[in-house]
């Protein structure tokens, strides 16, 4: 069956550019191997840009009635438990608080825009990391859930993959070592934590960073989510104990120890890793999109404001090309990496030296002296993980 063009993968990047290219009258299929609703590792912070996002595609009301949560602040804290506040304000692009979802509703109610939007979904979709290109068309082939095999063909491709999606990472870029310092992440959800309120937390530790913050609640009371990134020679070293593992990670902060004295684990423990970040090598003529295009640091949390903010960005280029009587795929593709590298380049970067800092004590206790001193220091910081997307 032909398409004017297949999403693979329904996570945010791919919901909103499936759904923005049906509304405009694009035959889109979007197919996606997990069924709805999924857990999946994230933070679960959503920035308060995301909001207008949200505005944009018509489902923040919804949002806010699935039980997020309003975040106005976020306190960093160093890993000896000295704490810098960031109100959600310094960030706001209108929106004055950040929310608190989980990926299992966040993700769930932007497929359903798309699917209202028109476009064909097929969930339970697996599809082989084989994309061939003949005579201008994609052939896409995959197994539904009961195994059958199925083949599909469209002009454009986007991956919307994720970063550990099958298009990119055959050739991403080796950036991994094998001396115990590649990062994972980890996510698990807890009650019983004291005291967030309309905060969220994010702990530095020796080797890594951890946040906290609430999520909807669901029949059981309360939850917040707990995530963090630390270096393989820290999980080898819990040996699969987990309160091992948060004794060596988060609660190795005495601000977190105290925050998580009461919590209770509840839910599944998720992983991931190893972690790698920047722009990822898509293969040429494919749209990347969101993490599958480029990966941003999570102690940004903006990770899923880049999704939405490059799955938009896509659907537009695609739709302007169609209207100029563009179906060169590779030139597509060419023309949204172009503004892409203009429009994120200047985060990207940014992203890279904090990081290079957070893991150096010296450099890192130096900063959180200097910018608990002076707090404009810590605004100008927030400001240069992110860069205003000019529609
Ligand atoms: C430790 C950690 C914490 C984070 N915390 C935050 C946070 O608090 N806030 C924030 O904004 N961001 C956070 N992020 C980043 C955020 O999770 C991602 O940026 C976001 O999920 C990217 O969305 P996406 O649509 O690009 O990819 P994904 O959300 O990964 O979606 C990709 C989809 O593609 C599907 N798929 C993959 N392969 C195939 C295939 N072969 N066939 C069919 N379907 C396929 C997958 O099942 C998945 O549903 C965090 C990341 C990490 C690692």
């Amino acid at each position: 069956m032909e398409y004017d063009v297949i999403v693979i993968g329904a996570g945010p990047s791919g919901a909103t550019a499936a759904a923005l290219l049906a509304q405009r009258q694009h035959h889109v299929l979007l197919l996606e191997k997990s069924r709805f609703p999924r857990e999946k590792l994230c933070g679960e912070f959503i920035t308060p840009e995301c909001l207008n996002f949200f505005d944009r595609l018509g489902v923040r009301e919804r949002m806010l009635d699935a039980g997020a949560k309003f975040i106005r602040r976020w306190t960093l804290y160093a890993p000896d438990g000295r704490g810098i506040d960031i109100p959600m304000e310094w960030i706001a692009d209108g929106h004055p608080h950040a929310i608190g979802l989980s990926r299992a509703r966040m993700d769930l109610i932007l497929l359903e825009r798309a699917r209202e939007s028109g476009v064909d979904i097929r969930e339970g979709f697996h599809v082989s990391s084989e994309l061939e290109c003949r005579d201008g068309l994609w052939c896409i082939e995959g197994r539904d859930s009961d195994g059958g095999h199925h083949k599909f063909s469209s002009p454009i491709i986007i991956d919307a993959s994720g970063r550990n999606g099958a298009f990119s990472s055959k050739i991403r870029q080796p950036v991994s070592r094998l001396d115990g310092s590649r990062l994972f992440g980890c996510k698990v959800h807890l009650r019983n934590v004291q005291g967030l309120g309309e905060n969220g937390e994010l702990f530095f530790f020796a080797d890594g960073y951890g946040g906290l913050s609430d999520i909807e609640e669901d029949q059981g009371g309360p939850r917040t989510n707990l995530c963090f990134l630390t270096t393989e020679a820290t999980l080898l070293q819990a040996r699969g104990d987990r309160e091992k593992l948060l004794d060596l990670t988060l609660r190795s902060n005495p601000a977190a120890g105290r925050r998580l004295s009461s919590a209770v684990i509840d839910g599944e423990w998720l992983g991931t890793g190893p972690v790698t970040f920047g722009r990822q090598y898509s293969m040429k003529g494919v749209i990347a999109i969101g993490d599958a295009g480029a990966f941003i640091d999570p102690f940004t949390g903006s990770g899923i404001l880049l999704a939405l903010t490059s799955g938009e960005l896509a659907a537009r280029v695609i739709t302007e090309g169609f209207a100029e009587g563009v179906r060169n795929f590779d030139a597509l593709s060419e023309r949204y990496r172009r503004i892409h590298g203009r429009q994120f380049g200047w985060r990207f970067r940014a992203c890279s030296s904090l990081r290079k800092l957070a893991f150096k004590p010296v450099a890192r206790n130096a900063l959180v002296a200097l910018a608990s001193r002076h707090h404009q220091i810590m605004r100008y910081i927030a400001l240069g993980t992110r860069q205003r997307f000019q529609t």
